[in-house]
């Protein structure tokens, strides 16, 4: 009797410890949905926010800011394929400071991502994820800030329609946190949300460009300059400095075109926004207005010192012979209007870039009517 009784307590010791046990089981895959519903949310707002990124900067800046966050992860950086530096060209062109992305690579080919696919890829099945040790000799490039103390890493390609156009590069101080035996499916879906996000805001910058450049000579086109003249008066204003214009026409085009064929006119117009182009400082904007003329906007530059840039440039255009592709060689010259616009002025902003190119204008009316080849600025009288 006592004994069963004893084994009944015993009995009713074990249930009771088992019953611990389940619950506290329990309690933990409790936390364990919950911590898991809660990455979710948060990879949920975080792919709503980088598919509402409308630029490049934004997109990126949101990777990089809410990533590492979301993973907890200590490194998380984008290598992109650029083979011929088009993206880097474009995005500097529309004024991205690369220099705020430490974490964004570009790549020259898709050989320097670390993945062991090279040219084989066009005919195997996409790359997968590399996840494993973080090795300084294999990933140093992947992760160029030091001191990160990273331990384990993911390499995860981003495609697009069977191509690859870059990584997403992941890196963790947590050793076992990307191990070769992890599912990838996650680290996949993640990076083929940003895949899509970089190609729509690259192709949407791209468009952006194109329409605010001159196809012909690669510079800007009206439409940028008559928007960019607005932003820096507004800031000439703000900060009290000069900006001055300058119009550019180059003299006798039409016997050009006639001698040299519409091809040949082309060309030289071509050569003339490098030689152009070749006197100018980064801030300044060169675009071509139509037809053979050209302008220049020149931040912080009153009207002696654009006088000075504007008979370098008349001097450069007429400097040497333009070799054309058949053959033949050509001489121009070029007449330039200068005006200037101080930074303490009344008008709107519009009526101020009216007025500044209507000036220019007239100066460069001048140079054509006092015989062509010169530089004359504008002057009230
Ligand atoms: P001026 O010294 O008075 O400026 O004489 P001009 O012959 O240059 O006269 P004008 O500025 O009136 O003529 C510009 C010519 O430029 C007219 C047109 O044949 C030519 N042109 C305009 N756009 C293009 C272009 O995109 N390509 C080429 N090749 N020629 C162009
Ligand atoms: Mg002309
Ligand atoms: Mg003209």
């Amino acid at each position: 009797m006592t004994q069963s009784l004893h084994s009944d307590a015993e009995r009713a010791a074990e249930l009771a410890a088992e019953n611990r046990a389940l619950r506290a089981r329990m309690a933990y895959m409790l936390e364990q949905a919950e911590r898991n519903h809660e990455i979710m949310m948060r990879h949920q707002a975080f792919d709503l926010e980088i598919v509402g990124a409308t630029s490049f900067p934004d997109l990126v800046g949101s990777i990089f800011r809410t990533l590492p966050a979301i993973s907890e992860l200590e490194s998380v950086t984008l290598a992109l394929v650029d083979e011929d530096a088009d993206i880097r060209t474009v995005m500097e062109k529309l004024g991205v400071d690369f220099a705020a992305f430490p974490d964004l690579l570009f790549v020259s080919g898709i050989d320097q991502l670390g993945f062991e696919v090279g040219a084989r890829f066009a005919h195997a099945s996409a790359p997968k994820p590399v996840l494993g040790m973080f090795d300084a000799a294999r990933h140093g490039r992947q992760f160029p800030q030091p001191g990160k103390r990273l331990q384990s890493v993911a390499i995860v390609p981003l495609l697009r329609n069977k191509r690859i156009i870059g990584s997403l590069n992941l890196g963790s101080v947590d050793p076992t946190r990307f191990t070769p035996s992890l599912g990838t499916d996650f680290v996949e879906h993640m990076a083929s949300i940003i895949a899509i996000c970089l190609e729509n805001v690259i192709s949407n910058e791209m468009l952006k460009y194109i329409g605010l450049t001159d196809s012909l000579t690669g510079v800007y086109n009206r439409r940028y300059i008559d928007r960019r003249l607005l932003e820096e008066i507004s800031r000439a204003r703000r900060q009290q400095y000069d900006i001055s214009f300058m119009y550019i026409d180059i003299d006798h085009f039409k016997r050009v075109n006639d001698t040299l064929g519409h091809g040949g006119g082309d060309e030289v117009l071509r050569e003339v926004a490098n030689r152009i182009k070749g006197e100018l400082r980064l801030s300044d904007a060169l675009a071509r207005f139509g037809g053979e003329e050209f302008v220049v906007l020149l931040i912080d530059a009153d009207l002696d010192s654009a006088a000075f840039v504007a008979e370098r440039i008349r001097a450069a255009i007429s400097a040497s012979m333009i070799a054309l592709s058949g053959g033949l060689q050509v001489s121009i010259t070029g007449s330039v209007g200068v005006a200037s616009l101080s930074g303490t002025g009344e008008a709107t902003a519009e009526a101020a870039a009216k007025e500044l190119i209507a000036h220019a204008d007239e100066a460069l009316y001048q140079a054509k009517s006092g015989g062509r080849n010169r530089v004359v600025r504008y002057s009230a009288e």
